[in-house]
């Protein structure tokens, strides 16, 4: 389904490189026909459904770990982006450096409207955030993604084997990935891995739990909801669900 027209240029990643005038003419025309029960701010790229936007940042993905990324470059879409946003899809993900978002999806300024926070977990400020974005951009894909060799999640083990408080606010960040290292402890495999990958779960089923915008736009059919995991070495990223 990502050969749609629709989907072609987001996969590819060569949306904006191959927009003549007549093309961006063409989507803000349609991206003026709100798509039905929404209101407002209707997405630029109509059409695109949550199983299509995850499949497009899994084709990126694919291209970033098989080292032929073609984003790029990262300006192109600046002035486009001047009036406004309307990102496909949604990614909440860890802090390190080590994942930056967009360009492990090889997508562009403009595509992803991401969260990121260490042990990417989600706060009443991180689901606000994800709630603005339900709300007004209507992106159909939410994915909460977790990483191995987490920092924060191995702090999270070091502390539920009876190690030290971390100083600061650090041990907020400790605590929450506490739940899910615990749920973890004894399964085969690496502790933390396997924590980092419940982490993710129990924070897409806590985003839901928690927001009423999001639960209501997965019931209506609006927002699909995936976690994801990423491995360090290969690059690539494994839905988990
Ligand atoms: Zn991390």
């Amino acid at each position: 389904m990502n050969d749609s027209p629709e989907t072609q240029p987001i996969g590819r990643g060569d949306f904006v490189r191959r927009a003549s005038a007549a093309a961006v003419a063409a989507t803000a025309a349609a991206a003026a026909a709100p798509a039905p029960g929404m209101a407002a701010s209707p997405p630029v790229r109509p059409g695109m459904d949550g199983a299509q936007a995850l499949q497009a940042l899994l084709d990126g993905n694919t291209r970033y770990a098989q080292g032929r990324p073609i984003c790029g470059p990262l300006t192109a879409r600046r002035a486009e982006l001047v009036s406004g946003q309307s990102p496909f899809a949604l990614v909440l993900g860890c802090s390190d450096s080590r994942v930056p978002i967009e360009t492990i999806f090889d997508q562009e300024p403009g595509s992803i409207f991401v969260v990121r926070v260490a042990g990417n977990t989600a706060d009443a400020i991180g689901i606000g955030s994800l709630e603005y974005a339900i709300t007004n951009f209507k992106s159909p894909v939410l994915l909460v993604l977790g990483h191995a060799s987490c920092g924060a999640v191995h702090a999270g083990v070091a502390f539920v084997q009876g190690g030290p408080a971390a100083p600061g606010h650090i041990q907020d960040v400790v605590a929450a990935v506490v739940p899910a290292v615990k749920e973890a402890e004894g399964r085969p495999g690496d502790w933390a891995d396997n924590a980092a990958m419940q982490n993710v779960k129990d924070t897409l089923a806590g985003i839901v739990a928690a927001s009423k915008i999001a639960s209501d736009a997965i019931a209506s059919g609006a927002l699909a909801v995936h976690g994801g995991f990423y491995d360090l070495s290969s690059g690539k990223v494994t839905v988990l669900s």
